[in-house]
């Protein structure tokens, strides 16, 4: 694929790609589909926030997520530790859909940005960019924060319900970190593949 033109998702028309200013909207002069939007942040500032990512999902993990309470004796439990009571008692599917959706996805979805801005950040564009983007690319095209926080919200609620558990802050932070990777999505990468040297 050419890197200066940008082919509408919709219905397949190419159109020839300039960067956008902040707040511009791309749409294709066909069928009005929305092709980028410009935005306001650098790659600096989408570095800052994906690190912001990279420390709330750390926090998610390591502070209890949910407070049980069970016989009487308090137990707090973190989400990784949640996650094995909950394979340990047979729910395996659970257990599996959570760590997938709350600790792996959201990981590798960091990662993968984190490896596209570093080196952006410092002005250069190293080999592995292009497959990166790629990968952000599908998993932007395909919903996968929105799918992946609403999965990751029914697997720690119905964990949280079967231990008879209140949340804790660890429930918190997956709140918050649901919040920065939609904010990410939404600022998308493309603009900055664009300014790549
Ligand atoms: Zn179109």
């Amino acid at each position: 694929m050419q890197q200066d033109l940008v082919i509408c998702e919709q219905c397949d028309a190419v159109h020839r790609w300039r960067p956008l200013q902040p707040r511009e909207v791309a749409q294709c002069s066909r069928c009005g589909a929305v092709l980028a939007r410009g935005h306001r942040l650098g790659a600096h500032a989408l570095l800052a926030l994906t690190v912001a990512a990279l420390l709330v999902l750390l926090i998610a993990n390591l502070t209890p997520v949910v407070d049980m309470r069970l016989r009487g004796v308090h137990n707090s439990a973190t989400l990784p530790g949640a996650i094995h009571d909950t394979w340990l008692q047979g729910e395996r599917l659970v257990a599996s859909a959570a760590a997938f959706t709350a600790i792996v996805a959201p990981g590798l979805l960091i990662t993968l940005r984190l490896l596209v801005l570093v080196p952006l950040a410092r002005g250069r564009a190293p080999g592995h960019l292009a497959w990166c983007m790629r990968v952000l690319h599908e998993m932007s095209r395909w919903s996968m924060v929105e799918v992946m926080m609403v999965a990751a919200a029914v697997c720690i609620v119905r964990i949280a319900s079967m231990a008879q558990a209140v949340p804790g802050p660890g429930m918190f932070a997956f709140g918050a970190l649901a919040l920065l990777l939609a904010a990410l999505e939404s600022g998308g990468l493309k603009h900055l593949w664009m300014q790549a040297p």
